[in-house]
């Protein structure tokens, strides 16, 4: 650990002690984080980790990130309240890499310090696994692209500003995807549902449609029909990103679970002095510094430059894995407290059942594993 490593742990800490914590329950009530907290966390250098600093970030690389979202989780953070305020993470990291210099200036800069909201729109309403397979249509027409189709599950989509969306430009499969930049309030694009979910409450989540929607050929990001690859390159530090949610919660579930134990007393002993609460603490703990350690090492790999495609899928495996069995028992250990709304082991509960869905269900990412490292017929 860096001393600027420390210094951008604390600030991060301090960050979430000061503006979120006090907060999150009501947002979770409300279902979104306010707009307001993008701009205190762009204040902070917070929102522009590991984003170069000539598109307006603040430098640093994956393992800066790993290391600020750690911390946010270590104070209290939420993997919803994560998933809201850096959904930057998923929307601009193709424009940074590929799209013009005007495309960086209007979109991935003012989402860096704060000024607008972007989202990712991949999935559609036939299937988010195949991304291959996606239907939504964008026509050339002179200088325009012409849009249609649905996508939904689309994360902060009901705030965003401009949606970096994946669009069907040439012939079927992997070969014909592109990538938009469509900005709200194009006619015909419309927010047609705020869907609510089990988990991630304060995250915004909606249904898009776009019905002969005309875009700027400009927004295209990098070349025509690049769009999958471009996708399939990003999906690596998501993936990461998802694994951090995931042992972060349960690290943070197994520090509330330990403390509460250390406190309730049950048969006239408080519940830590039974050895089979220890040894479930000290199994929890060893699932958190499994996937920690994984996790991190596979960033580190590929902060190298390294190809770790299929490491990712199981690093991601490794913590989803962690955090279902660790959010589980931290509930458990804090007996009916921990089925109450509002308790926030029960809100880490929830929110890590998106974790082996989102971002790739674990079932994909093993098949994709498989093939990676050789064990397809
Ligand atoms: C809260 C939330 C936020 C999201 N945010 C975004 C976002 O911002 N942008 C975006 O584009 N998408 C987003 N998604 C979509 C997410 O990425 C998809 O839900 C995910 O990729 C799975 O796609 P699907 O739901 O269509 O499931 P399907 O593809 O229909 O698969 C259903 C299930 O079948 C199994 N399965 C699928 N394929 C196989 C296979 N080949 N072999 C074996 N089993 C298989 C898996 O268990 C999988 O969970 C979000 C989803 C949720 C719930």
């Amino acid at each position: 650990m860096t001393a600027e490593l420390q210094a951008l742990r604390d600030t991060a800490r301090e960050f979430v002690r000061r503006e979120v914590a006090p907060y999150l329950q009501d947002w979770e009530d409300a279902g979104s984080v306010p707009r307001e907290l993008h701009l205190a966390a762009a204040k902070q250098g917070l929102l522009g980790v590991s984003f170069p600093e000539e598109v307006g970030g603040q430098g640093g690389g994956l393992l800066d990130s790993v290391t600020m979202q750690e911390a946010f989780f270590e104070a209290g953070a939420s993997s919803g309240l994560m998933a809201a305020l850096f959904t930057g993470g998923i929307a601009l990291p193709h424009i940074a890499a590929n799209g013009s210099p005007d495309l960086v200036d209007r979109f991935v800069r003012p989402t860096l310090a704060g000024e607008k909201i972007g989202s990712l729109a991949v999935t559609e309403p036939g299937g988010g696994s195949d991304v291959a397979g996606i239907r939504t249509t964008a026509r050339r027409e002179g200088d325009e692209y012409v849009v249609n189709g649905t996508k939904t599950f689309i994360t902060s989509g009901i705030r965003a500003d401009f949606v970096t969306t994946a669009v069907r430009t040439g012939g079927q499969g992997h070969a014909g995807i592109s990538l938009l930049v469509i900005e709200k309030g194009t006619p015909g694009f419309a927010v047609d549902r705020a869907l609510t979910k089990m988990g991630w409450h304060c995250s915004d989540t909606a249904e898009l449609s776009f019905v002969d929607v005309r875009v700027p050929a400009t927004h295209l990001v990098g070349e025509e029909n690049t769009g999958f690859v471009q996708i399939a390159e990003q999906f690596v530090v998501e993936r990461i990103g998802l694994a951090v949610h995931a042992y972060g919660i349960a690290d943070r579930s197994l520090a509330l679970a330990a403390d509460y134990c250390r406190h309730r007393e049950t048969f006239g002993k408080p519940l830590i002095a039974n050895q089979v609460v220890r040894h479930k603490l000290v199994e929890m703990r060893r699932q958190v510094e499994v996937a920690r350690t994984y996790t991190r090492a596979v960033a580190a790999r590929h902060e190298e430059g390294e190809n770790v495609i299929a490491e990712a899928c199981l690093a991601k495996q490794t913590a989803v894995d962690c955090a279902s069995y660790v959010c589980d028992q931290a509930v458990q250990l804090h007996g009916g407290a921990g089925y109450l709304h509002g308790t926030e082991v029960e809100r880490h509960y929830r929110d890590a059942r998106i974790l082996p869905i989102g971002g790739g269900a674990n079932e994909v990412l093993a098949d994709l594993a498989a093939r990676l490292l050789g064990y397809a017929s």
